[in-house]
């Protein structure tokens, strides 16, 4: 193999073959691609010596931190036992096995069966499948439409980016697919106006019930959510909103899907983000925290309710993947799962450096750029505002997200850019002292943004 160590050459084999996902990449070929090399802990290295803390858990999936010996290890004792075998056709393996247990005692109680994918997305494509043939099994294949909600991240496959509300995915590729509908969105700082959050959070929960009896209940098999929405920019919802929808939804014998790829193992405080929210959903959607990103790997978790109808009436689900409980990933898995449980990452995040590390995040609010600063478990965001009373953004085109995430980068901390709304959700093993130098540099980037904003004439 050549071993390629120069930075401008790495970037300019990058610009000539590589097709970045979610990036412009004429722009990023003529800035240069920025090339990560090394990681440990909560921090990542790049090709030019600088050590980031890694605010962004990789894409949200780096839960237990990077380079963890005991799943590098337990991925390579797997793949010397059994690299590969299937999972179709009547034949399974000790950590596929395993790792259902496994799940079936970590997930809420509701869930005893998994089903495995390859990702966040492949899982979100196996409920939609899943949803309209358990109401088939049922008796009502009238019940095939889905509601999801604007600004929800899903996923990029079809089905999953349908599902989503992203108006710039659709834009692209003729989507959404049929039978999907988008209720708003429970952001209450863009959307909630004069409303406090809590009347907010009713009126939003009610409209969408609105939304789903305009369309028939008896039409409608699943609404797909996030916990709290995560690459729609930390959308927290108000305390009021889950109560009313998620008992509008059993009213109306409508199921329930959490998709939990980034709220799931941990994130929250809790397990699993419907924990912290208190709605008991039919489906989980699972990926990233599941493997800790080790190695990739999705799975859905289906309820009782549904299996039972599956396991009673339902001949070969005609649905899998090759990749469907790969013995590498389920071994990433159950080694992830471990090394939770016994160093406590959950009650971590709960009970320790969570509460830590939102007290001092709350505070960023406190400067007269940021809007609001928001933070459940460890996951959090903060807005940019021109003018915070009035909830004011700023003109198109001002580029202040991406002018932050750039200061951030070059000041040793990932954040995530969502518009002008910087978002952060850091490994679950952050230490006291980690949560501290991660707000020291936010604190430091939103003061080098504020000093471009006035250059740029965009703030008093
Ligand atoms: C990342 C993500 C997905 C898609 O997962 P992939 O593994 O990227 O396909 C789905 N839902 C949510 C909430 C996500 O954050």
């Amino acid at each position: 193999m050549t071993i390629l160590n120069n930075t401008r050459e790495l970037q300019s084999i990058d610009a000539a073959h590589h097709l970045h996902p979610f990036t412009n990449t004429r722009e990023i070929n003529e800035r240069g691609v920025r090339i990560i090399t090394s990681a440990s802990g909560i921090y990542v290295n790049d090709a030019e010596g600088n050590r980031i803390l890694d605010g962004m858990s990789g894409l949200w999936c780096m839960n237990v931190g990077h380079g963890r010996k005991e799943i590098i290890d337990a991925v390579a004792r797997q793949m010397e036992e059994l690299t590969y075998y299937n999972t179709f056709f009547n034949t399974a393996h000790p950590p596929v096995i395993e790792l259902s247990r496994l799940l079936a005692e970590v997930t809420p109680p509701q869930f005893n069966h998994f089903h495995f994918t390859g990702s966040g997305s492949e899982s979100n494509d196996t409920i939609f499948r899943l949803v309209r043939y358990y109401w088939e099994l049922e008796g009502k294949p009238e019940k095939s439409i889905f509601i999801s909600r604007r600004g929800a991240y899903h996923g990029s496959t079809v089905a999953a980016a349908s599902l989503g509300g992203f108006s710039s995915m659709h834009k692209q590729g003729g989507l959404p697919i049929d039978g999907i509908y988008h209720a708003p969105s429970p952001d209450w700082w863009s959307y909630g106006g004069e409303l406090s959050p809590e009347d907010f959070g009713i009126k939003v929960a009610e409209q969408t019930l609105a939304l789903i009896d305009g369309i028939g209940a008896d039409r409608i098999g699943a609404m797909i959510a996030e916990p709290i929405m995560g690459a729609g920019g930390v959308i927290i919802p108000p305390k009021t909103y889950w109560p009313i929808l998620a008992k509008g939804l059993k009213e109306r014998d409508i199921l329930l899907i959490s998709d939990e790829v980034i709220c799931g193992f941990g994130r929250t405080g809790q397990w699993f983000g419907c924990e912290f929210m208190g709605t008991q959903p039919d489906f989980m959607t699972m990926a990233k925290g599941i493997t800790s990103g080790y190695v990739p790997m999705g799975a859905v978790a289906v309820s009782d309710r549904v299996a039972n109808v599956l396991l009673e009436k339902g001949d070969e689900f005609a649905h899998g993947y090759t990749y469907s409980g790969h013995p590498a990933a389920c071994a990433a898995s159950i080694a992830t799962i471990g090394i939770m449980r016994s160093e406590k990452l959950v009650e971590n995040v709960r009970d320790d450096v969570g509460p830590y590390l939102k007290e001092k995040w709350l505070q960023l609010a406190d400067h007269p750029m940021v809007g609001e600063a928001v933070m459940e478990g460890l996951i959090g965001a903060f807005q940019f505002s021109s003018d915070k009373k009035a909830r004011a953004g700023f003109p198109d085109g001002s580029k202040i997200g991406f002018t932050a995430r750039e200061h951030s980068f070059q000041n040793g901390l990932v954040m995530r850019a969502v518009g002008d709304r910087m978002v952060i959700a850091p490994p679950l093993t952050l230490t006291r002292a980690q949560a501290d130098e991660l707000v020291e540099k936010a604190v430091k980037v939103i003061d080098l943004t504020y000093a471009y904003a006035k250059k740029q004439g965009l703030m008093a």
